[in-house]
């Protein structure tokens, strides 16, 4: 995720030397954040069940956010497949088919899942029972379920998703419809807004998402797409996600697109959609997509995925999000008068492939391993196009700025639940891995973050997991380097900056 804010500050590296650091801007007033997610108007009463042993949990213990996700099951597969009846009002019917293995005896179990109505639920092509209570759905099989055993759930609905903001940012999150098209962008919490969901990313899952449109619109999903089917009136698209993806990284979006497609030299296959509205010119910064997929797999190992590309939208939304495969960009993020500014951008959500992707957090209050990697990305592709020299003035600048201006950026180790995407989780996290750099030298330091990478990659990991890993291949104590800073109100002093 990179929302504008952040961007105002960093991009000043690229004018450097030509002109001071503008003052911080004043971050949007935070307002309107819900202090919970907003209750669906479902027809089905909220739950009244008993207390019962065999019920599965229903978060799966998240410090900051105790109700996503849900416990008992692992997900393995998902198969959605929507249709938008209309796309001006979001019309959608679906039906989401989850492949789930129990963790644990279950009588019963959750899925967090906003708004729409059920119209058909199914255990092993069994009707089950189920309640409904905000985000949680809770489904009561006909049989129980055993532990270590498969299970898969059938689910149909219909109706028009909710409008929702997250807990942790004041944006339009989940499946957003503006004037000419739908975008979806979740993170942390929007994937309940279109599908049942164990809406966590400690549940990972493959998928398969199949989306009926209206002519003329078209869909891009992530992942590759393995069919398009003319239906006169309608197309089918389908896309398979072979690889395991964190739910809140799940993207639909719905325009006319210009498709753009290429490889980067490893031969890693991109395509890149630009809303058909956009200038003709609008994918001149994502021209060095390829470039950077091949040399962000030579600092941090192979990349993880099958294909990559970009995507912008013709709205504004104040950010872009690294979602698996397909990061999406809203126009704003996009200025085509600073190209580099905008590759600044484009390397952020591209190195969040690795990791915030690849790698996921294990708990939301671990959001610097996702920003902190992804805004030290932005510095190593300075790195790459102009040298230690580039990256000193990179660092010197984010940490003026972080210095002069640090009730915007707050320590990254502790954001607050109600304003995750903070400054200090970017800037402050990308100049902890600078710290880290500069403490244990490059070999050791790229040494880490690829043992990082190969260690967790398509799962979770903690600071802690980051932490014993530097430790182990630096062979140097380093929880007095973390420590201080990722959680000391002081900014620590950046050893070797002048
Ligand atoms: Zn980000």
């Amino acid at each position: 995720m990179k929302r504008q804010i952040v961007i105002i500050s960093l991009v000043l590296w690229i004018a450097l030397a030509c002109q001071p650091l503008a003052p911080a801007q004043t971050p949007p007033a935070v307002t309107d954040i819900p202090t919970e997610t907003p209750t669906q108007q479902a027809a089905e009463p909220p739950a009244e069940l008993p207390a019962d042993p065999n019920a599965g949990a229903d978060g799966l213990g998240d410090s900051f956010y105790p109700g996503f996700g849900n416990g008992g099951y692992d997900t393995q597969h998902y198969t959605l497949d929507i249709h938008v009846l209309d796309v001006q009002t979001s019309q959608l019917e679906a039906a989401a088919t989850i492949e789930a293995v129990a963790t644990q005896d279950l009588s019963r179990f959750n899925l967090d899942f906003l708004g729409f109505e059920i119209t058909s639920l199914t255990v092993n092509e069994e009707a089950a029972e189920f309640a409904r209570n905000d985000q949680e759905l809770t489904v009561i099989p006909a049989q129980p379920l055993s532990n270590g055993g498969t299970f898969t759930v059938s689910i149909e609905y219909k109706g028009i998703p909710d409008r929702m903001e997250s807990v942790a940012l004041p944006i339009p999150t989940g499946w957003v419809v503006y004037d000419d098209g739908i975008f979806v962008l979740s993170e942390p919490d929007g994937s309940a807004s279109f599908y049942p969901v164990n809406d966590h990313p400690l549940d990972k899952a493959t998928y398969t998402i199949i989306v009926t449109v209206p002519e003329p619109y078209e869909a891009a999903v992530n992942g590759l797409i393995e069919s398009e089917v003319d239906n006169g009136d309608t197309t089918t698209y389908t896309f398979g996600i072979t690889d395991p993806m964190a739910s809140y990284l799940t993207t639909i979006n719905i325009n006319d697109f210009d498709l753009e497609t290429m490889e980067s030299q490893a031969g890693i296959p991109i395509r890149n959609y630009y809303a058909a509205s956009l200038p003709g010119n609008v994918n001149e910064p994502f021209a060095r997509q390829g470039e950077m997929l091949d040399y962000f797999g030579k600092l941090f190992g192979p990349y993880p995925f099958e294909v990559y590309g970009a995507l912008v939208m013709d709205t504004e939304f104040g950010a872009a999000l690294e979602n698996q495969t397909l990061s999406i960009f809203g126009v704003d993020m996009v200025d085509l008068d600073d190209i580099e500014g905008t590759e600044s951008v484009v390397a952020h959500e591209l190195t969040h492939q690795w990791f915030g992707d690849s790698i996921s957090v294990a708990d939301w209050s671990d959001i610097w391993l996702n920003e902190g990697f992804a805004t030290y990305g932005e510095a190593l592709w300075v790195e790459y196009d102009y040298g230690k020299d580039g990256l000193e003035e990179w660092v010197t600048a984010v940490y003026n700025e972080v210095k002069a201006y640090p009730e915007y950026y707050p320590p990254p180790g502790s954001p607050a639940p109600n304003d995750l995407f903070n400054g200090g989780v970017y800037l402050r996290g990308g100049l902890t891995l600078h710290a880290l750099r500069a403490t244990v030298g490059d070999e050791a330091f790229f040494d880490i973050l690829r043992a990082y990478h190969d260690r967790y990659k398509y799962g979770n990991a903690s600071t802690e997991d980051f932490i014993a890993i530097a430790e182990e291949i630096s062979g140097q104590q380093l929880d007095d380097l973390f420590d201080a800073w990722l959680y000391d109100k002081q900014l620590p002093e950046m050893q070797g900056m002048e």
